[in-house]
Order: structure tokens, then C-alpha cells, then sequence
């Protein structure tokens, strides 16, 4: 055998080599002007990102956690508000709501999208229900109409998790804009990745805009005026400034990681252990591209990848409601399809460098272990 070769879940190198001459002359470009605070490519990517996602507002902050958090705030969210969400997440999500002085209530996931239960959200509707927070999880967009439908009825806030899916759209339309509000990640391996932590807000509502503004800067829009208790949690102009070059680029990388999902469905049809997601229409940006094995061979596949120097990712081995944070919270058995897909969903490799001669490699290693 050929000496091994290590394939990552996600080629970063590949991506900042391309892009390498483009991101050193917009870090100069922020060395030589030096507003490093809320500079004008603050404001350029915000404009950028509004125009390209198709909604009024972008608003810069600290990371996607910050973008939650604010933006629940934004939204009138706080102490004592109950507001639905999926426990099939990165932790995030449920800690956002809590940041926020509400509290996370937790509906099952469906099995095919690993998104929330459309079925199941109404019957956690209380009346300290206050929002709901789909997560476009994986980069495969929610439900949204149904959810604005649930939302409208109950007059709930919806805010979107749009960490893993930036440019994924639903009919159409962007994730980030069909809610009152939505949160972006630009952690590096998101699918749009700065160079450390980033996030961004979307809105269409003129009011959680200047709040999500006002919030992220100490509570005020004016120097020495502070109106509320707020963070420091604005976007950095370097981060901004390289988001930009990426921002061109992000319709192709997300253009690329959809054919290396395809490829990867096409060539596990014929293996009945294991279970691909079913494919949604158009807009699923695959963030990860995540296979169902069944209960305890999931782990023996990823030690044999791992062995071969493949990597692969569990997302996520614990649900939000069985983390020790949240210890005797909640009942550990009331969300039954997402316990059993915590034990049987495995991220494959994938990204817009994933070659077809390395994922060749991958399909042939994983056909040869079932
Ligand atoms: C990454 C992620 C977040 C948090 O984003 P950070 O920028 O790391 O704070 C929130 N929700 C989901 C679903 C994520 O994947």
C-alpha cells in the first residue's frame, strides 16, 4: 500500500492558499489605515452581507454566540421567557436563550433533516412561550414556513441559528431573512470562516437593529450615553476585512460542497446500513455531510477512518439536554429520536477543496467496512 494519506474533515489550507494574495492585501489595507475598532470594512461587509442574504439590517458582532444572545435580547426576550428550540445542536443554541435570562424548552428533531419537529413544536407552546429558535443545522435550512405559520399564530419571535448555513436558502430566500432575526458564526470552519471569532446579525426590523447596535457596544450608540447593560462584542475590522475577500468566493465553496455530497449519496444508495439524509430540494449548503449508522457500529467506522487517517466528526455525541450543565433539568428520555441519532450520526469529510480522487478514497474505505 501506498504510505498514508491524511484527509481532514474540512481543507482550510487549501482554501487560504488560494485566497492567500487577496487576504494579505486587505490585512495591509487594515494595518496602513488602523481603525481597527469599527472601521469602514465593518461597514462594507455589513452592507455586503445584508444585500447578499437580502435583508434590511447586518449587524457585526463578537461570534454567532454573541449574535444569539443579542439578538434575543433585541427581540424583547428575557427573564422567565420560555423559548422552543432543538437540543440537536451545538451548545450555543440553548445557552444563548439562557444568556439571555430566558429558558430553553427543548421538542424532538426529525429524523430526515435533523432539524425540529414541525409536528411537535405547537404542543410546547405554554403561555410563558415567548420564541422559537430553529437551527439550520448542518446547513440544511428549517422549515421555516411552518415555523413563521406556528410563530404567527402564537405571536412568537423567531430567531434563525444560521452558524452552519450561510447562503443556504428555503424557497428561495436566504436563511437569516425569513425570521424577526438571525445569527451567523464566522468561526473559522463555518462555511463562511474568518480568522477567529466573528458573528453576525440579520434583521428586517428597524427596532432589533438599533438595539442589536446598541447592544453590542455597551448599550449605546452614542460615546458616553449608555442606555443598557450591553457587551463588547463588536465585529473586528481585520475580521471584516478578510470575511470580504471570502464573501466573494462563498457562492462557488458552497457550490463545490454540494457536489461532494451528491457524490457521497450516490455512491451509499446501495448500502442499506447506511442511512443518508433524505435530499432536500435545493437550498442545503452541507456544512457537514452527516450519514446515520446504526447504534454501535457508528463508533467502530470512525475508529477504523480514524485509523486510516480520515478524519470524521460526531456532531453531537451529547444533546443539549443531557450536558452536565444542565443536570436534573430535564428528563433525560423525553426527546427519544434525538438521543437515538446522537448514537448513530457520523460527519464525513467535506468542503469545497475535497477532491473527487480523495473522496474516492473515503466511499471506498467506508464500502469496505459494511
Ligand atoms: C458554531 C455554532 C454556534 C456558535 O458560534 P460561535 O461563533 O462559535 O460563537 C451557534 N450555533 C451553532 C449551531 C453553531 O454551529
Amino acid at each position: 500500500m501506498s504510505p498514508q494519506k491524511h484527509i481532514p474533515i474540512l481543507d482550510l489550507d487549501s482554501e487560504i492558499k488560494m485566497l492567500r494574495k487577496e487576504l494579505d492585501s486587505a490585512y495591509h489595507q487594515v494595518m496602513d489605515h488602523g481603525q481597527f475598532i469599527m472601521g469602514p470594512e465593518v461597514k462594507s461587509f455589513e452592507e455586503q452581507t445584508a444585500d447578499y442574504l437580502g435583508v434590511k439590517h447586518a449587524i457585526g458582532v463578537n461570534s454567532g454566540t454573541d449574535a444569539l444572545v443579542i439578538a434575543l435580547r433585541a427581540a424583547g426576550i428575557g427573564k422567565g421567557d420560555e423559548v422552543i428550540t432543538t437540543s440537536f445542536t451545538f451548545f450555543a443554541s440553548a445557552e444563548s436563550i439562557e444568556m439571555a435570562g430566558a429558558i430553553p424548552v427543548f421538542v424532538d428533531i426529525d429524523e430526515q433533516t435533523f432539524n425540529i419537529d414541525l409536528e411537535k413544536i405547537e404542543a410546547a407552546v405554554t403561555e410563558k412561550t415567548k420564541a422559537i429558535l430553529p437551527v439550520h443545522l448542518y446547513g440544511r435550512p428549517a422549515e421555516m414556513q411552518r415555523i413563521m405559520e406556528i410563530a404567527k399564530e402564537h405571536e412568537l419571535k423567531v430567531i434563525e441559528d444560521c452558524a452552519q448555513s450561510f447562503g443556504a436558502a428555503y424557497k428561495g430566500k436566504q436563511t437569516g431573512s425569513m425570521g424577526h432575526a438571525g445569527a451567523f458564526s464566522f468561526f473559522p470552519s463555518k462555511n463562511l470562516g474568518g480568522f477567529g471569532d466573528g458573528g453576525l446579525i440579520t434583521t428586517n426590523d428597524d427596532d432589533i437593529a438599533e438595539m442589536s447596535r446598541k447592544l453590542r457596544a455597551h448599550g449605546s450608540l452614542k460615546k458616553y450615553h449608555n442606555e443598557v447593560m450591553g457587551y463588547n462584542s463588536r465585529l473586528d475590522t481585520l475580521q471584516a476585512a478578510l470575511l470580504q475577500v471570502k464573501l466573494k468566493h462563498v457562492d462557488q465553496f458552497n457550490k463545490n460542497r454540494r457536489e461532494v455530497a451528491y457524490r457521497y449519496i450516490k455512491a451509499f444508495e446501495g448500502i442499506d446500513e447506511i442511512i443518508t439524509s433524505s435530499l432536500p430540494d435545493d437550498g442545503h449548503i452541507y456544512h457537514q455531510f452527516t450519514i446515520r449508522v446504526q447504534k454501535g457500529k457508528r463508533d467502530k467506522l470512525a475508529e477504523k477512518l480514524k485509523n486510516e487517517g480520515i478524519g470524521s466528526m460526531i456532531y453531537y455525541p451529547v444533546p443539549c439536554h443531557k450536558l452536565p450543565v444542565f443536570e436534573g433539568r430535564y428528563d433525560e428520555n423525553h426527546l427519544p429520536v434525538c438521543n437515538r441519532l446522537a448514537e448513530e450520526v457520523l460527519s464525513l469529510p467535506i468542503g469545497p477543496f475535497l477532491s473527487m480522487e480523495d473522496q474516492n478514497v473515503v466511499i471506498e474505505r467506508i464500502k469496505a467496512f459494511f
